[in-house]
């Protein structure tokens, strides 16, 4: 397969990445940056001096966003955004959100490289806290800037008992200022674009670097507490116990087969993360909590999955004598992208002479937020053997660039001015 005149610089891409790569740092290849950390902060720093250079005017905002804005021609032309985040799992790779923040770069640098100024204004959106890991829940920064937040989201804590507004203060920014309204409306926005690698095997397996994503599942966070009673192991009879992990245990074990019941179905279940209290080899659990991660393209299914897992608790917590809590904390339905933006990737990837496959998305990604007020697109970068957070994550720099040489094409195309139609007429 040969590819057409590449316009994006591969070396410079790479060159980016593997500044990046350095900060936070773990072993050879991975890398630890939690959402408003010392790491976090020096990343987005760092990033920041690139978007000058590009011409961006930049600010970090009180949610920990870094925002570069670039004017179009038509100042009242509904912007494009393009983005992905910084921030990364505790034992995480080098090209998550990292590959889709440098592709974003790298069109407003070629933009400005091949002389081309878009119609539309361009934000470029690095996005705080979108992995989720420190303080259990995600799409912080995408969420805060769409008016999305919920007023307690600032008092969630992390393992070690700080705040995220006591997280944001140290990152550098005023969590006063944050506003519950959001900072663009539907109508302020043409589309969203995010390049990212695709954490699945699907691209590795059939061997294409890139795919054109057409949807995002929904994921469904829960967090379930199961109470019981503590107790010396060693003096109570077992049919007196209340053990909250025998509990636990069960409703794991049904998660799974709530989700693997039909073999055709892409309905995902895990637990990810569990808590025991008060954890000592001597003493009957008297609690614990542990994180649901439940995922469907097809919402009627995934709701059926957890009526099922719901009732599963119930029973369960009934036979072991527990009480328990089950909170919320993501509910997001399926998104499938615009067809209008998988259009313009597909007549691209066609001049590229490139063939990009069209898959699903399994994880979320800051598009989700965006895709509740307008229309957006992805592309994804084949990864080895489907791994990501984790430090055999890898993905090559050609096909790194390979994707952002399409992001490229199309952001040039949707932001010409021609799309605006397009967009209006699917406007929420
Ligand atoms: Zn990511």
């Amino acid at each position: 397969m040969e590819v057409n005149g590449m316009l994006v610089n591969q070396n410079r891409i790479q060159n980016r990445l593997e500044q990046l790569a350095v900060i936070g740092k773990i072993g050879e290849t991975g890398v630890c940056r939690l959402a408003h950390s010392k790491e976090d902060r020096e990343a987005v720093d760092l990033f920041r001096t690139w978007m000058d250079e590009a011409g961006f005017e930049t600010e970090i905002d009180c949610f920990g966003n870094l925002v570069g804005k670039l004017q179009g021609t038509d100042p009242s032309a509904p912007l494009l955004v393009i983005g992905s985040h910084l921030d990364s799992q505790p034992y995480g790779g080098r090209f998550d959100g990292a590959a889709g923040c440098v592709a974003a770069l790298e069109v407003a640098q070629t933009l400005k490289e091949n002389d081309q100024r878009l119609v539309h204004g361009f934000h470029l959106i690095c996005f705080s806290d979108e992995e989720g890991s420190r303080f259990a829940k995600g799409l912080f920064g995408s969420k805060g800037l769409l008016g999305m937040l919920k007023k307690d989201d600032l008092e969630r804590q992390d393992k070690n008992g700080m705040t995220r507004r006591e997280a944001l203060q140290e990152f550098g920014v005023n969590p006063l200022d944050i506003s519950y309204e959001g900072v663009y409306k539907a109508q302020d926005l043409l589309a969203f674009l995010e390049l990212h690698i695709e954490q699945g095997p699907i691209l590795d397996k059939s061997n294409e670097p890139i795919g054109i994503v057409t949807g995002i599942s929904g994921p469904l966070w829960l967090t379930v507490t199961l109470e019981g009673k503590a107790g010396h192991t060693g003096s109570v009879p077992m049919s007196l116990r209340q053990d909250a992990l025998v509990g636990a245990a069960e409703i794991v074990g049904a998660i799974r087969e709530t989700v693997t019941r039909d073999p055709e179905a892409k309905t995902i279940g895990s637990v990810g993360s569990l808590r025991v209290f008060p954890d000592s080899r001597n003493i009957i659990p008297e609690k614990v909590t542990f994180t649901v991660d439940l995922r469907d393209i097809d919402l009627e299914r995934r709701n059926e999955c957890e009526e099922i897992i719901m009732a599963k608790i119930k029973d369960v917590c009934q036979k072991h004598h527990l009480t328990y809590d089950v909170s919320e904390d993501t509910r997001s339905d399926p998104k499938y992208c615009a067809d209008w933006i998988k259009d313009a990737m597909r007549e691209e990837a066609k001049k590229m002479n490139v063939t990009a496959p069209e898959i699903m998305s399994g994880p979320f990604h800051d598009a989700i937020t965006f895709s509740e007020v307008c229309d957006y697109g992805m592309i994804f970068i084949r990864c080895k053997d489907g791994i990501s957070h984790h430090p055999d994550e890898f993905s090559t720099y050609a096909d790194i660039a390979l994707g952002t040489e399409l992001l490229y094409h199309t952001a040039l195309k949707i932001g010409s001015g021609a799309y605006k139609k397009a967009a209006e007429t699917t406007i929420k």
